[in-house]
């Protein structure tokens, strides 16, 4: 490509004719600034400073070659998808197509590419790519069907050139530490992956592990029954299990608590409709269950069960205390391992009334989840073990969704159990269950 010669020789010329005054006074009359000529992409006085003008032509291009990539990954057009990504650079092809694969993969209802804030793109890319080098966030918004009900968003860092006409995807990586938490970090993003769908479980593997997702679409569809159980509210149970070995997946810390702390072995992440840079915005719109990769084919029911109630309950909104959140989920897994008969929760229930109860003070709280995660989540369950044995599984739902809405508050709580915060904690410390 001898484009970035001809771009050089634009430059000077602009800068003869002192046109970038020109330009500025053009757009000041209400011109609409070029779109699809060299021009809207040609430097002013130093490369990489454009006007206004220019940089929106060129947002505006290359948003429509990501609204063609979108739409080339919905039809399973590999080509369309591949044709503007630079043809020279061998890894950039495979992860490409790799993606491409992958994405068909998850069977996407919808699926939309925009162009957010500008990266710098550093020096490093702008040697090795020229001066048309265009380094943006690119906010990636989809919706896995039978699965969400409402787009998720997450989000890339793409760099573009500039060649002849159009404009061409040359890098994928080199901007990702700009991203969000978990920007390029998803679930196909990495290895191939094998998609296993049961009922409204999809569970996601590597796809050199595709018994791996059988063995957890079991154990996911389990614990969905499990939840249903105890869990006495509407839940249609679509949840997507994220089981890879790559630890970047999701971009999860797998230990809590001070020290050493303990291993996580799931977590329940949660979506928001309008959420950006990994900061909620907007409703939550459901959840992700990531599965820690040193656990994943250990995983059982019980582990899967205190997460998918998070799941179950994602939806409801987010301002219920941690007590509740973290009692229910911890209720609903007692409950569904003694379900079976053959199993008990007697020793954790021992721990909690002779360890943990006679030093409770209060509602258990944020602090002591930090200080001491044990006590913590084993005083939340019983206090839910209380409220269930008190108002019975549906009018505990009904607390819970109350709570969740519109966050705790001591009307509330009477209204739904005739109790002020004191006298439930002082109920709970007493309660032999
Ligand atoms: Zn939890």
């Amino acid at each position: 490509m001898n484009h970035p010669r001809r771009l050089l020789a634009g430059v000077a010329v602009l800068a003869l004719a002192a046109s970038a005054t020109v330009v500025t006074v053009r757009v000041r009359q209400g011109d609409s600034p070029p779109r699809s000529s060299a021009a809207a992409v040609v430097p002013t006085s130093t490369p990489g400073q454009l006007t206004a003008a220019d940089e929106l032509a060129r947002k505006q291009a290359v948003d429509a070659v990501l609204a063609r990539r979108a739409s080339a990954v919905l039809k399973g057009d590999l080509k369309g998808f591949m044709a503007s990504v630079d043809p020279k650079q061998a890894a950039l092809v495979a992860r490409q197509q790799l993606l491409f694969t992958n994405l068909r993969k998850f069977g996407l209802a919808s699926l939309s590419y925009f162009t957010a804030d500008k990266f710098d793109p550093g020096p490093g890319l702008i040697e090795k790519f020229g001066p048309t080098t265009f380094s943006t966030r690119v906010m990636m918004r989809y919706r896995i069907g039978g699965l969400d009900p409402k787009p998720a968003q997450t989000d890339l860092g793409y760099t573009f050139v500039r060649r002849g006409s159009a404009w061409i995807l040359v890098d994928d990586v080199q901007t990702d530490s700009l991203l969000s938490h978990d920007g390029h970090r998803q679930p196909w993003d990495f290895e191939e992956v094998a998609l296993v769908r049961r009922g409204p479980v999809v569970v996601v593997v590597d796809q050199k592990e595709a018994a791996l997702g059988t063995k957890v679409a079991d154990v996911a569809q389990a614990a969905v029954a499990s939840v249903r159980r105890h869990w006495k509210r509407p839940w249609n149970g679509a949840v997507l299990v994220v089981a890879m070995p790559d630890t970047q997946v999701m971009s999860t810390i797998w230990t809590s608590g001070n020290g050493a702390g303990w291993t996580i072995a799931a977590k329940a992440v949660t979506l928001f409709q309008g959420e950006q840079l990994g900061k909620p915005l907007g409703p939550p719109i459901g959840s992700r269950i990531v599965v820690n990769p040193d656990l994943r084919k250990r995983l059982d029911k019980d582990l899967l069960v205190h997460e998918m109630t998070h799941v179950a309950t994602a939806t409801l909104g987010t301002r219920a205390p941690i007590w509740m959140v973290e009692g229910l989920a911890e209720y609903v897994r007692c409950r569904a391992i003694e379900d079976d008969p053959h199993w008990t929760v007697d020793p954790y229930r021992k721990t909690v009334k002779t360890k943990y109860l006679p030093k409770l003070k209060g509602l258990p709280d944020q602090a002591l989840f930090d200080t001491n995660a044990d006590a913590a989540y084993g005083t939340s369950w019983w206090t839910v073990e209380y409220l269930a044995h008190k108002l019975g599984e549906k009018k505990l739902a009904t607390l819970y969704t109350a709570l969740a809405t519109t966050g705790f508050s001591e009307p509330t709580l009477a209204k739904y159990t005739g109790l002020t915060r004191t006298q439930l904690a002082a109920a709970v410390k007493t309660f032999k269950g």
